[in-house]
């Protein structure tokens, strides 16, 4: 897509980040690109608009991209964050990494039942981080209405842990 094209000539990609033989792919040249970060969000509010009643980001790059789309589409904005950062009562899924267990929280009172939630993010990867934003979604009796990325990493088959659900991006490598 167009978008798309916007979002690889705002990349970068370092080699060896943040350990040796990983790829990173570092979206902060999108971010700061004003022209072309005000067209991602264009086109991923009218993409959305009208489907979706709250957005809500993962932690960190998740909530810069959740913010500005759900001021623009006139929704609230759901920080689903990493282990510890959120005062309680809140409620968390742990997950798998490649070297040991995450875990990511979300605070109840702001997920209504039945709301319709978009989860955002940066990179897909493996799908572990998604794929536990969606079971607290659910958890609270909403509806994913979708995920969505910037950049997916296809050979690490996050969609895999995703079944069943609308999964988007920008990118794919
Ligand atoms: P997963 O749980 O899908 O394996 O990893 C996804 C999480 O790791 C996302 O929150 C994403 O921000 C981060 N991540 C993994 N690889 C990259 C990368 O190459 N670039 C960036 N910016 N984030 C990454």
């Amino acid at each position: 897509a167009r978008i798309g094209q916007v979002i690889l000539d705002n990349l970068r990609e370092i080699p060896d980040f943040p350990e040796p033989g990983v790829l990173f792919r570092d979206i902060t040249p999108l971010l700061a690109n004003g022209e072309a970060f005000g067209k991602l969000i264009d086109e991923l509010a009218e993409h959305y608009r009208g489907k979706i009643d709250a957005v809500a980001g993962l932690e960190s790059r998740g909530f810069i991209l959740a913010a500005p789309l759900a001021v623009k589409l006139g929704l609230g904005m759901i920080t689903i964050r990493k282990a510890g950062k959120l005062p309680g009562p809140v409620i968390g899924v742990d997950y798998e990494l490649e070297y040991g267990t995450a875990r990511m929280e979300v605070r109840p009172e702001a997920i209504h039942e039945g709301q319709r939630v978009l989860i955002i993010d940066d990179v897909l990867a493996t799908g572990g981080t998604a794929a536990a934003a969606v079971e607290l979604v659910r958890a609270l009796g909403a509806e994913v209405a979708g995920v969505t990325v910037l950049l997916e990493l296809a050979g690490l088959n996050g969609r895999d842990r995703l079944p069943g659900l609308l999964v988007e991006s920008g990118v794919t490598f």
